[in-house]
């Protein structure tokens, strides 16, 4: 059996001595005789692994003492609500958005449902290739909070700073979280779905200041992020199977030398790609240099029919899920941590050798 170099954006590659982990552990986990599936989430070995998996992403990110992190459910989008309804006192109040990709716009979208929007700036002119200047955003002096999407993963562009406002700072962290250190102190809230740099779909990460978790709405205990981090984040039945195998990658990433060690292997990582897409002229990317992200990079032929066939191709040389996505259309690889350097060497070869028969 040979495992494809899979660039897939998500559910995404996970590492393979993980996924080895979890294979040998399957039947019997921690000598217990079962898996760690079949066991009850209030059980001492579950509580145990969930206590770990939570001090190991402490140590991972920094995470200062006064943040909660909670393992919820939902995904990511589930937040697009989730955040509003907790920390806005009604429907009325106002939180500004910066806009540099799909999705933000979901989140804008999905926001407008439970609190007024402003959109503080937006890169939709340039078809979001990068992301608008922070002396040129336009704040409100009443918002509950600032909602900003670092990397988006279809538009491939990712911030190069972290916003200084003198509200909250919300980042929907989905699809760079762990990708490098970031000061943690700096954010109100940090959520993620765990489908890209985590674990398995089906869990969703959030990093709450203390002073956020109080519900400004009454809303369900389910729906707030008080009652969640009181109850350990098990309200009701987590997803227990997804929790072990994001602990899995946490001490994977410890083992990797942690996010510094991610950091320059991302960067490496994401630079030859570029390098390669800017230098052979075939291919192309229009983010503005200081913003293409290190975890998804788009990148287009300037005959369009050719893309299918790139992707028909490279699946054929184990190259898998280079598809743009659907409101994109082209090419797209992702290139999380858990996709290793040679994957992306693999790549460009192959680039290469689809000039040299179609170029
Ligand atoms: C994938 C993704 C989402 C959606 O995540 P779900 O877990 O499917 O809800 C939201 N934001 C970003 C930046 C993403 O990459």
């Amino acid at each position: 059996m040979s495992r494809v170099f899979n660039f897939s954006a998500g559910p995404a590659a996970l590492p393979t001595e993980v996924l080895e982990q979890a294979q040998r552990e399957l039947l019997d986990w921690n000598d217990l005789g079962t898996s760690v599936m079949e066991i009850s989430h209030r059980s001492k070995p579950f509580v145990d692994l969930a206590a770990q998996a939570e001090q190991d992403l402490r140590d991972l990110m920094g995470i200062p003492e006064n943040y909660k992190v909670l393992f919820l459910q939902g995904g990511a989008t589930h937040q697009f609500t989730m955040i509003p309804q907790n920390l806005t006192k009604n429907s009325s109040q106002v939180v500004d958005f910066i806009e540099t990709g799909h999705w933000s716009e979901k989140a804008i979208k999905v926001t407008k449902k439970s609190a007024q929007v402003h959109i503080a700036a937006s890169s939709r002119d340039s078809g979001f290739t990068t992301v608008p200047r922070p002396d040129t955003w336009n704040l409100s002096d009443n918002a509950a909070y600032l909602h900003y999407t670092p990397n988006e993963t279809i538009h491939g562009v990712e911030f190069d700073f972290i916003p200084e406002v003198d509200v909250p700072i919300i980042a929907d962290m989905s699809s760079n979280i762990l990708s490098r250190p970031m000061d943690v102190s700096q954010f109100g809230i940090i959520y993620a779905g765990a489908q890209k740099n985590i674990g398995p779909s089906g869990l969703t990460l959030v990093i709450i200041r203390e002073d956020l978790l109080e519900p400004q709405r009454d809303i369900a205990p389910l729906m707030t992020f008080k009652a969640q981090a009181e109850k350990d984040s098990m309200l009701n039945t987590p997803p227990t199977f997804a929790w072990y195998l994001s602990a899995l990658v946490f001490k994977w990433l410890k083992a990797q030398g942690g996010l510094a060690a991610m950091e320059s292997l991302n960067e490496r990582k994401a630079q030859k790609l570029y390098d390669y897409i800017d230098t052979e002229g075939f291919y192309s990317n229009k983010v503005e240099a200081p913003f293409r992200s290190w975890m998804n990079v788009p990148f287009f032929i300037a005959d369009d029919a050719l893309h299918a066939v790139f992707v028909k191709e490279a699946e054929q040389a184990g190259l898998q899920a280079l598809k743009g996505h659907r409101a994109l259309g082209g090419l797209r690889a992702s290139i999380y941590n858990a996709v290793p350097e040679a994957a992306v060497d693999a790549l460009i070869e192959f680039m290469k050798e689809f000039v040299k028969r179609h170029g």
